[in-house]
């Protein structure tokens, strides 16, 4: 039997899987469409979030990891075991050796259903990275030098920051703030100035669109269609950026203050290092136009965002994927067994 080597990202917000010697192969949104009638899983992925919104009310998009944990075992086990199905008939190969990043917030009963789930899907033997490290590894910086580097994940359900030296986590913060709360700050906004209810995915395009988080000169706007509440007719209404920044610098603020927290934590000497360094950016949510001049404003550090942010976690599974000796010490120990 040919096994694949494969590195899975299992983020809350998109699902990305390494395989080796091939590279990265999947890139899916972490969403399961469920026929409640049934309890069946009718599709994954980019199907499943089609369906969002549009679907007949017996069946619904169910997202298992809410939040940055396992929040549906089930759901979660179904997906993991489609996308690794998928990855191996799109290769060829009929077994799987598995690595997986998990946010550095899950507690080990977590952890260990998030290894389960990958048993469940067929991959053997299955070991777990802590995602900051993976994260630092596929945004290129050297993680096993004694030397400080600072990562800092924002995705959709977390943002997770992390000083490391030599293969180690020295301070880390993990927080349930990032794109799926800059979301909701949008939506939160737009009801309370206008009275205008417009869905997640609305406020996502906005964000897209013409979200920021630092100030730009020119002023966009962009028009979108809600739910008036008063009246509970259709409207369509312009947002300006500067609105959109306004509602997002709530959220934006939780990010920077776990980025200060996890600073103020950090021995000295690797402080230093950090200063000549700078604070790397990965995940979706580093995308936002200005976030790395924002953090480089609160912080006085330079800021770089990663080449592909949304890439980086499952990049740095292939780093270990591709040199298992380099960076054994990564694995996490309580459940490393070669
Ligand atoms: P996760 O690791 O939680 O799965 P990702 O790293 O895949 O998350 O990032 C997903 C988040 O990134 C979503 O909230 C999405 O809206 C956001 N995102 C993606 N592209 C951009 C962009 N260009 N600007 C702002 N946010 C973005
Ligand atoms: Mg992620």
């Amino acid at each position: 039997m040919l096994t694949r080597y494969i590195g899975i990202d299992l983020g809350t917000a998109n699902t990305v899987i390494f395989a080796r010697g091939k590279g990265i192969i999947i890139r899916e949104p972490s969403v399961v469409a469920v026929n409640t009638k049934t309890d069946q899983v009718c599709s994954v992925g980019k199907e499943a979030k089609e369906i969002i919104g549009r679907s007949p009310g017996s069946i619904i998009a169910v997202h298992p990891l809410k939040d940055g944990v396992i929040a549906d075992f089930d759901i979660a086990t179904a997906m993991l075991q489609e996308m690794i199905k998928k990855t191996l008939r799109r290769t060829l190969f009929t077994k799987a050796r598995v690595l997986i990043c998990i946010p550095s917030g899950v507690t080990a009963v977590e952890r260990r259903a998030v290894k389960e789930a990958a048993e469940k899907a067929g991959a053997k033997p299955v070991q777990l990275v802590q995602a900051p490290l993976a994260a630092a590894l596929g945004a290129g910086l050297n993680v096993m030098e004694p030397a400080g580097t600072m990562i800092v994940d924002i995705g959709g359900g977390m943002c997770e920051t992390a000083v490391i030296s030599m293969g180690g986590i020295v301070a880390s913060r993990s927080i349930r703030v990032a794109g799926d709360a800059f979301d909701a700050a949008i939506v939160n906004f737009v009801r309370k100035k206008y009275n205008l209810l417009i869905g997640e995915r609305t406020a996502e395009s906005v964000k897209l669109g013409i979200g920021s988080a630092f100030p730009e000169e020119h002023v966009a706007t962009m028009e979108i269609r809600g739910r008036n509440l008063l009246n509970g007719l259709p409207e369509n209404i312009k947002v300006t950026s500067e609105e959109v920044r306004e509602a997002l610098s709530e959220p934006l603020s939780h990010v920077l203050d776990a980025i200060r927290e996890t600073l103020s934590h950090t021995p000295p000497e690797l402080s230093a290092d950090i200063i000549e360094q700078g604070i790397t950016l990965a995940g979706g949510s580093a995308l936002l136009r200005g976030m790395d001049k924002l953090v480089n404003r609160e912080t006085g550090m330079p800021v770089y965002v990663a080449e592909y942010p949304l890439d980086a976690v499952a990049e740095g599974t292939g780093r270990i994927l591709e040199h298992p000796d380099r960076y054994e010490e990564l694995l996490s120990e309580e459940i490393r067994y070669y």
